[in-house]
């Protein structure tokens, strides 16, 4: 580790929110860059395995500006898929009469595609090789914070075996489950889908040609997201229980039931990493700041994945909080002041429960076989497609370019 302290900022947790929240202070782009300091209670930098974790993100065109100015995409690239289009179907039907009830063509009608899909394990390398060599970044692995003391000042973080750092901000990337968010009271409001989105990477015969799929059936959505090659991302919802069942069997079996639901228009598929089954539910912090603290990433809010948007959602976290941060240290302000928390919640908090709340009611639209409601969704569908405006709507919010942008999500300088 590289010794920098005193540390403006302490971020806890180094998954994909808290790297990139550490490229966004401490790199090249805030023109009085911040040295902060990464911990995280998994292995150091150097022996992560970046594959564990067998999802792919969708990346908005906003997102990817962002990973562009913070020197992360180059690295990203030749393995990023460009979203050419997107097929919405209602996928009661077998897996091979699914008619499309909707589609989106992606670079055509935009100019250029509003989103790449991208394994997580290559986002994670390439922010794990840019920490790297990012001065200002001090990253400790193996490093579990237990014990928070907000009221000091500087905010004071204790590790499980007994070791204190302090700085003037906590920035809470802990995941869902997030300790510091927990330590400082802050209550969320949260329900959970009984359902599950198993995921993994497929193989397949035929070329994709870019085509995104989103199938709605009775027990959630079923994506098939183009990935580099002859390759696609899935995220497979079911009832938690059906979930459950689906992950004890033996792999041939499962690749069965898999295969029913995925359909042939693709030939031959095969299984091409791990699969996992993640439970859905939506989480939102009551508030995103506290004394001396920010929350960030899934710390601060999980949402449904059926949009593609929870680390997007970090992104935008991000790039206000290095809004607000930049301009406050430029002005020898105090970085964990209450004036630059308070900016940095009135810009997050709002947009975040427009897009859950948004996620949300996709899900319960589509995941409801009564036949009132089915008919709706079927005429909704129907009626978006015929409406260019309304067309319009939705890519924006899919691009992540709607709303107020902070700097580094347009790509412009601090
Ligand atoms: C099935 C599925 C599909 C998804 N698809 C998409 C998509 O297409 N596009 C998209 O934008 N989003 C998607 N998401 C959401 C996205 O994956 C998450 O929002 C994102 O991974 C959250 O990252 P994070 O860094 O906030 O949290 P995490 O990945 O949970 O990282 C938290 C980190 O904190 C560390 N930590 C925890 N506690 C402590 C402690 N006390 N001390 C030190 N370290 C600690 C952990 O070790 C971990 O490294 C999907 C989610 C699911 C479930």
């Amino acid at each position: 580790m590289k010794s920098q302290q005193p540390y403006d900022a302490i971020i806890i947790g180094g998954g994909l929110a808290g790297l990139t929240c550490g490229l966004a202070l401490s790199g090249d782009y805030l023109s009085i860059p911040l040295k902060t300091l990464i911990v995280d209670a998994g292995p150091e930098l150097a022996s992560r395995n970046t594959t564990a974790d067998a999802r792919g993100s969708a990346i908005t065109k906003s997102s990817r500006t962002m990973l562009q100015t913070l020197g992360v995409w180059d690295a990203v690239a030749e393995q990023a898929q460009a979203f050419e289009k997107i097929i919405v179907t209602d996928g009661k039907n077998d897996a091979d009469n699914r008619p499309a009830l909707l589609s989106f063509l992606e670079a055509g009608e935009a100019g250029s595609a509003s989103a790449w899909m991208v394994e997580n394990a290559t986002l994670l390398s390439a922010l794990i090789g840019k920490v790297q060599q990012t001065e200002q970044i001090s990253f400790m692995g193996n490093t579990a914070i237990d014990t928070f003391d907000f009221s000091a000042s500087p905010a004071r973080v204790t590790t499980t075996d007994g070791r204190t750092f302090s700085a003037p901000l906590i920035i809470a990337a802990d995941g869902r489950n997030s300790r510091a968010r927990q330590a400082a009271g802050i209550d969320t409001v949260r329900w959970d889908y009984d359902q599950s989105g198993i995921a993994m990477t497929v193989e397949h015969e035929l070329p994709h040609h870019g085509r995104a799929e989103e199938h709605f059936r009775e027990a959630g959505p079923f994506a098939i997201l183009p990935l580099s090659g002859n390759r696609s991302s899935i995220v497979w919802t079911e009832q938690s229980k059906d979930a459950e069942r689906l992950m004890q069997l033996p792999e041939p079996e499962f690749l069965d039931e898999f295969k029913q639901r995925f359909g042939s228009h693709l030939g031959e598929v095969k299984l091409a990493s791990d699969h996992a089954a993640w439970p859905l539910s939506v989480q939102i912090a009551r508030t995103f700041i506290g004394q001396r603290l920010a929350l960030i990433g899934d710390a601060a809010h999980v949402i449904h994945p059926i949009a593609g948007l929870g680390f997007n959602l970090g992104l935008r976290d991000i790039a206000a909080l290095s809004d607000c941060l930049g301009d406050h240290v430029r002005r020898g302000l105090d970085p964990g002041g209450q004036s630059c928390l308070k900016a940095y919640e009135e810009w997050r908090r709002a947009d975040t429960i427009m897009v859950a709340a948004a996620c949300d009611g996709l899900n319960r639209l589509f995941s409801n076989a009564a036949l009132p409601v089915a008919t709706l969704r079927q005429a909704g569908l129907k009626l978006v497609d015929r409406l260019p405006p309304l067309k319009a709507f939705f890519m924006d919010q899919a691009a992540g370019i709607a709303g107020k942008q902070p700097r580094l999500l347009r790509g412009e300088p601090d």
